[in-house]
C-alpha cells in the first residue's frame, strides 16, 4: 500500500485512477493530479513495446541488407583480385616476352 501523495491515504496502486494516479478520494475532490499514475506508464510501456517492434524488424532487414551488400562487395573485391592477379600475370609474361625480343 502506497500513500496518496495528496491526502496522505494509504491507498492501493490498483484503486487509483489508471490514468492519473489519483486516490478514489482525490478524484471525488475534483482533484486532477498533473502526475502520471501507474496506467498511464504501462500504457506508455505498452505502446513503446508495439512502436518499437516494427524498428526491430526493420533495423533486422537493413542489417541483413547490409551483410547481403557487404557480401557484393566482397566477391566484387574477390573478382577485381583475381583480374588483377591476372593482369599482373599478363605483364610479367609481357615483360618476359619483351626480354626475350630484345635478346
Ligand atoms: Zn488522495
Amino acid at each position: 500500500m502506497a500513500k496518496c501523495w495528496q491526502c496522505g491515504q494509504d491507498v492501493s496502486i490498483w484503486s487509483r485512477d489508471l490514468f492519473t494516479g489519483a486516490c478514489p478520494k482525490c478524484q471525488a475532490g475534483g482533484t486532477r493530479p498533473a502526475t502520471l499514475g501507474c496506467g498511464t506508464l504501462i500504457l506508455i510501456a505498452l505502446i513503446v513495446l508495439f512502436f518499437s517492434r516494427p524498428g526491430i524488424t526493420t533495423l533486422e532487414s537493413q542489417v541483413s541488407g547490409l551483410h547481403k551488400s557487404v557480401d557484393e562487395l566482397k566477391k566484387a573485391s574477390d573478382e577485381q583480385t583475381k583480374e588483377l592477379r591476372e593482369l599482373r600475370k599478363a605483364v610479367e609474361d609481357l615483360r618476359k616476352g619483351g626480354v626475350d625480343k630484345g635478346k
